[in-house]
């Protein structure tokens, strides 16, 4: 009889482990979808938050997260123009 030698398991990338234990939550801040994985999601899979009975999938939050993103440099372009039409305050004398 002999021995059967398995090599070992091929280690997971450190994106996919990261992956696997991000929770998935409502992007309105709710609450946390246990059953809801990144790779459910990237599969076409999604769900239905029980608060706010949004229905989310990857490309809806997707959607939410380039808003986000757009939604900082919007702000931060409006603060530089108002920054920029201030007037100069006069140093003290
Ligand atoms: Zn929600």
């Amino acid at each position: 009889m002999t021995d059967h030698v398995f090599p070992p398991p091929a280690p997971a990338s450190p994106s996919t482990e990261f992956a696997a234990r991000t929770a998935i939550t409502c992007p309105l801040r709710h609450l946390l979808e246990p059953t809801m994985t990144q790779a459910l999601l990237d599969a076409g899979g999604g769900w239905r938050c029980r608060r706010c009975s949004q229905q989310w999938d990857g490309p809806r939050l997707a959607t939410v997260a380039a808003y986000a993103v757009w939604a900082l440099e919007h702000d931060a372009q409006k603060a530089a123009l108002l920054n920029a039409a201030r007037p100069v305050e006069s140093l003290p004398s």
